[in-house]
């Protein structure tokens, strides 16, 4: 199984080279490097087959070929063959040697074009008659190079001929008879060459169940790992100021938000550390939840650190922490990329000296030559994306503190048990009470004038309004170019109100002052790149105006619109845009008809798959070779269920049965941290 494939027939340096670009090192790789699809070559009578429809049919060559070159190396190779009692013309291009092969009154089996009018089988290709009896279905491999798909599936045949006996089980005979699990050698088999339907879909079935779980088991064994470290530093606080705390907040905390905060405090107070994501619909108060946490962490004697995504929301969330924290003893402080040299060496010694109780900044904090004296929390919010790379960060400046990840792109169950199966998860599944839910409306771009009136009425209200312009990923100078102009076109439709700017080329000065004068209600129209996306918190806005909506993703649209919504009057989204496809229709639609975030986000994963939902590149997101996240869901729960009993129980380290999972789980953990270092 690991011997390389050259030691497959007809595998040279070159065709070694190519495969090794598709990953393909061993015989192994290549006997699990499996098809995408699978072509239909059932044989089928000729009189059933339609005009310019892909046949495959039986007959005797009742004519010798004769074989045309033209230039360069084309070549056109025409018999004729008696099939289902039709003399038909087959054409094969660019097959010269196949002249050699096609003896008069042999039997073949030939799949290509049919064309009924003229009774010709063109783009054709032979068969051997082995393969038909193989069920029909043939296989199609997503290749690399200047390789072949026949090439490529001769290559198959020959390891499948060649070693398939060699699979050996690795799923335990328990597991196997649960589940009444194809055996993997035929599973293996059956996924090139399936004999029919329900053969692929039992070998399907198996190897998708044994991926997932070995996914799961590793997940889980690295969390084991962490937390048997026993390294966190189990907290205890005065529980009675914690109370207090919390009582003297102008609100009562929802059910929800008790819920994880109770999660959170007792993961603090445990000596495993916490590694835990919190997600929460915008508007759902994660802050507030943070602000208690800190608090405990604190009275606990430890530092702890927030971080954000953004400049403007690092300034948002230090404003309200410090008007939280305003009465106790908290020494907050706010790291920004624009403070001042000596200002900035002040606080990172005050850091370092255990001054500074609580820090603040956007993601370059940790990364940044910041040391600690007894860092004991770190909170991240909207960046559950970095999530591993942060713990890297962390792990590698010899810091272990307890970690908690927010967001508001709430996660599909699917999605977030698999790409975060090794972090506990605590969802506030509920609004403060008293919030009314956004009313969305889609109308044409036209029809600017008509929602500035509605937009005015609204200001005569006293309410506030945030007016987005298009995102424009290709150019940022043109981002801001359509902000400036929508800007213009604003401040003369409605002198009598006032507008503001706001966008990535402004000075930090500039945008802080932008931010301030909305907040303070001195402008009354914000008209904004994306810049405002996450966690600002103005709650006298209720009309959120985004332009060319069409142009954002599902989650992000919900992410603007959260910035409304936040206060007890009604609030309003506008979507103004003109999609073009089917798809930017549905989204926009799907805007209007949904103000849950779960919801929203599980029908954006089904209308764009699971890679395409977190970006391929940052998500972190696993490969699987059979499974699908989304379809093999069921799958994905049981495996995981059956993990973490294998783990628990022991039975992975000490049954014999399970010692194949095993060896393949180290040899896969290995040869990961190899890549990872
Ligand atoms: P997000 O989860 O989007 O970060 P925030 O923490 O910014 O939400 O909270 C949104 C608003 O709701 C804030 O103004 C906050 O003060 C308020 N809030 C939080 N919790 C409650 C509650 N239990 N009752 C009423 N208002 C609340
Ligand atoms: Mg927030």
């Amino acid at each position: 199984m690991n011997q390389p494939v050259s030691a497959v027939a007809g595998i040279g340096p070159r065709n070694e080279e190519v495969l090794a670009t598709m990953g393909i090192y061993t015989v192994g790789d290549l006997l699990t490097y499996f098809p995408f699809r699978y072509e239909n070559h059932e044989i089928q009578p000729l009189s059933e087959a339609e005009h310019q429809q892909r046949v495959t049919v039986q007959g005797t060559i009742h004519s010798m070929p004769e074989l045309k070159f033209f230039k360069g190396k084309k070549s056109r190779l025409t018999i004729r063959i008696l099939a289902d009692g039709l003399l038909v013309k087959v054409v094969f291009f660019n097959q010269p040697y196949m002249k050699k092969q096609l003896i008069l009154n042999d039997t073949v089996i030939i799949s290509g074009t049919f064309d009924r009018h003229r009774l010709q089988i063109t783009g054709a290709i032979v068969k051997p008659v082995e393969k038909i009896e193989r069920g029909g279905l043939e296989p199609v491999y997503s290749i690399k190079g200047d390789l072949k798909q026949h090439q490529f599936r001769r290559f198959v045949e020959q390891v499948t001929d060649g070693f398939i006996h060699d699979i050996e089980e690795v799923l335990p005979e328990s597991l196997m008879s649960r589940y009444q699990l194809m055996e993997r050698k035929q599973a293996v088999y059956y996924l090139h060459f399936p004999k029919d339907e329900q053969a692929f879909n039992q070998a399907r079935r198996r190897m998708a169940y044994e991926e997932l779980l070995l996914f799961q088991l590793k997940m889980q064994w690295f969390r084991k790992n962490e937390r048997q470290a026993g390294d966190g530093q189990s907290k205890s606080w005065d529980a009675e100021a914690v109370n207090a705390f919390i009582k003297r907040l102008p609100f009562e905390l929802t059910t929800a938000q008790e819920q994880v905060l109770s999660d959170i405090l007792s993961d603090l107070s445990s000596i495993e550390r916490m590694n835990r994501l919190l997600q929460g619909d915008v508007g759902s108060g994660k802050t507030v939840v943070a602000a208690i946490a800190f608090y405990a962490n604190f009275l606990a004697g430890f530092q702890g650190a927030l971080m954000v995504p953004t400049e403007i929301l690092a300034e948002q969330h230090a404003a309200s922490l410090r008007e939280l924290f305003a009465e106790l003893k908290v020494n907050i402080a706010h790291l920004s990329g624009s403070s001042k040299v000596k200002e900035k060496r002040e606080v990172l010694e005050m850091l370092a000296s255990g001054e500074v109780d609580l820090i603040i900044g956007t993601h370059a904090l940790i990364q940044e030559g910041v040391n600690f004296s007894n860092l004991g929390l770190v909170i991240t919010d909207e960046q559950h994306r970095f999530g591993v790379a942060q713990r890297r960060t962390l792990k590698q400046k010899g810091l272990r503190p307890d970690v908690l990840f927010m967001t508001a792109t709430p996660i599909p169950r699917t999605l977030a048990i698999s790409a975060f199966g090794d972090m506990d998860v605590s969802t506030i599944d509920q609004l403060p009470a008293g919030r009314k839910p956004i009313k969305t409306h889609w109308g044409k771009r036209n029809m600017l004038q008509r929602v500035l009136a509605f937009v005015d009425k609204e200001i005569e209200k006293g309410h506030q309004v945030y007016v987005i312009t298009p995102l424009i990923e290709e150019s940022e100078a043109l981002e801001v170019q359509n902000a400036i102009e929508l800007h213009r076109t604003l401040t003369e439709a409605l002198p009598h109100r006032r507008c503001g700017l706001m966008h990535g080329r402004l000075q930090h000065q500039e945008k802080e002052q932008a931010m301030a004068d909305f907040q303070s209600n001195a402008i009354q129209l914000l008209v904004s790149t994306t810049v405002v996306e996450v966690g600002v918190n103005v709650p006298n806005a209720t009309v959120m105006v985004i332009y060319d909506a069409d142009r954002f993703g599902l989650a992000q649209l919900h992410q603007l619109r959260g910035r409304v919504g936040r206060g007890a009057d009604q609030s309003h989204c506008i979507l103004l845009a003109d999609p073009k496809t089917e798809v930017g229709k549905e989204r926009m639609s799907i805007m209007t008809e949904t103000t849950d975030g779960f919801e929203l986000s599980q029908r954006d994963l089904e209308m764009r798959g699971p890679g395409e939902f977190f970006g391929v590149r940052q998500s972190g997101m696993p490969k699987f070779k059979v499974a699908d996240l989304l379809e093999d869901y069921r799958i994905l729960e049981t495996a995981r269920n059956d993990a973490a009993k294998i783990i628990q129980s022991g039975a992975l380290f000490e049954h014999d049965s399970y010692r194949s999972l095993l060896m393949m789980l180290e040899s896969d953990i290995a040869f990961q941290e190899e890549k990872v270092d």
